[in-house]
């Protein structure tokens, strides 16, 4: 894949760029490991500043990298911008937390007897250099959400960003260079997917994660687990949304509609498939379809788009192939199944795609096994809470999964019994800083976020005094 701008609204190659060669590579590498050297000894306040003045220098430049992202992935520009207000939150709560939830540990005073101590305690350490393989449909909040707790944990970092996002990624690297963080502290990679085995298995690299889909996800952990290196995977997701009696049916067919279509479908945590109990089905299914059919499709940088271009011809290519599998096995269209007949104006030649309702999806349908990266919404009706639950389970993802009930029994067995990173009741599933994110299954291990995000790469030491 060559490393280029090319805008998904009409396919114009805008910029590409060269990859880094070796020689470049092998500067950063050795920069990264010579920062950390340093940079781990730094106190929790300095480091805050540093990422304090980040978050600043992110609001200021808040349209032009909003526009930047928009332009290299086609997320609807109110979506860039406030994507890059989440990431400048993020960066302040942890600015703000990283060091309470990296304080010391104290075990029991009598345990600490029993281990023959006098006194005992865990600290948290840093790892060394992180690599960070991203992927380009949050491009910015993928890769803050790792370098915020990262940094403030006294990491340094390389980014390997995707191919199809380069100029996002050069702003990242730039961004942590204005605010002061020192030279080597958080670098980018101009490098293609090929060159990522080689920098893993350099000894000077402790540690991976990635965001990203179950092959590339499969072939990082692999080499880092020949390498025994410590990873943490985000990988795709089929998030089930149940609708059970008791829902607020008009709330929750709204809420729908936002949580399958943010980021024009391509986000791992979307509901993709719906849920419905056979006594609400008729009610949500007609909300549901009514608003999916009446969503804008068009150019993401006027304000009145509701869902832009799929990133890639590939991405939209693989997602046609899924419902054109599904439809030839005799699953109905309620609405969409199609590129827009009448976008103009250089967009025909973009990667759109209508947003869809699909219903009468079987389990021998890719559909019903496959993430679908797009806006298309698979529908089911189920016969009571038992069904659903079979239903929502039968998916080899495990990231998050949706609620719709009043009924607290309900939402005890939901908590029980649904096999994903999260289960979230009567509203979408979305990523916060003090929450815990990441999935179960093949959506992949380890989780972002959270005092669990930042001791993802620190060395619990155990420290024991006789
Ligand atoms: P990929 O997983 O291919 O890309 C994500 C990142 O991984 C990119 O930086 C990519 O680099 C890199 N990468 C890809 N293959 C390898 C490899 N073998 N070794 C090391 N790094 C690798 O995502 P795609 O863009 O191809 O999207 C395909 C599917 O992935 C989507 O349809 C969706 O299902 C899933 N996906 C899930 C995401 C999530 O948020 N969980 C995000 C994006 C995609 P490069 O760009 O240079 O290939």
């Amino acid at each position: 894949m060559p490393i280029a701008t090319v805008n998904p609204a009409n396919g114009e190659t805008l910029r590409t760029f060269d990859a880094h060669g070796e020689k470049e590579i092998e500067q950063r590498i050795s920069a990264a490991a010579r920062a950390f050297r340093t940079y781990r000894t730094t106190g929790f306040a300095d480091r805050a500043r540093l990422l304090n003045r980040a978050a600043d220098l992110l609001d200021e430049d808040r349209p032009e990298i909003a526009r930047t992202m928009t332009t290299e992935m086609g997320k609807p520009l109110a979506a860039a911008r406030a994507e890059a207000a989440k990431c400048a939150k993020a960066m302040r709560w942890y600015a703000a937390h990283a060091e309470r939830l990296l304080a010391d540990e104290h075990p029991d005073q009598a345990d600490v007897e029993d281990s023959g101590a006098s006194r005992a305690l865990v600290r948290y350490r840093p790892l060394g250099t992180v690599l960070a393989v991203m992927p380009w449909n949050f491009p910015l909040w993928q890769v803050v959400r790792f370098a915020a707790p990262a940094l403030m944990a006294g990491n340094t970092a390389l980014l390997k960003h995707a191919s199809n996002v380069p100029q996002t990624a050069l702003y990242l690297g730039d961004l942590f260079g204005r605010a002061g963080f020192p030279d080597g502290c958080f670098q980018t990679l101009l490098i293609g997917s090929g060159a990522v085995e080689a920098i893993l298995r350099d000894p000077r690299i402790a540690a991976a994660t990635l965001t990203g889909s179950e092959p590339a996800g499969r072939s990082v952990a692999s080499v880092a687990g020949d390498e025994i290196k410590k990873t943490v995977l985000e990988l795709g997701g089929s998030d089930p949304f149940l609708v059970l009696p008791s829902a607020d049916v008009a709330k929750a067919a709204a809420t729908a509609v936002t949580a399958r279509v943010q980021n024009n479908g391509q986000s791992c945590i979307a509901a993709k498939r719906f849920i419905v109990h056979t006594d609400v089905y008729d009610a949500f299914a007609e909300r549901f379809t009514a608003a999916m059919g009446a969503l804008t499709v068009g150019d993401p940088l006027q304000e009145a788009t509701d869902v832009g271009p799929l990133s890639s011809e590939r991405g939209r290519a693989d997602l046609e192939e899924l419902v054109d599998d599904a439809v030839g096995q005799g699953a109905t269209v309620l609405c969409g199944g199609r590129r827009p007949p009448t976008l103009g104006g250089g967009l025909e030649h973009g990667w759109f795609y209508e947003p869809t309702v699909l219903t009468g999806v079987t389990p021998g349908m890719r559909l019903h096994r496959e993430e679908t990266f797009g806006p298309v919404a698979t529908l089911y009706r189920a016969a009571d809470l038992d069904e659903a639950l079979d239903l929502a389970n039968d998916t080899s993802f495990g990231l998050s999964s949706n609620v719709w009930t009043r009924d607290q029994g309900e939402m005890d067995r939901c908590v029980r019994d649904l096999e994903a990173g999260g289960v979230f009741f009567n509203g979408m599933t979305a990523s916060h800083p003090a929450l815990p994110f990441g999935g179960i299954k093949r959506s992949g291990y380890g989780r972002e976020l959270a005092g669990h995000g930042i001791r993802e790469f620190c060395n619990a030491t155990t420290v024991w005094y006789g």
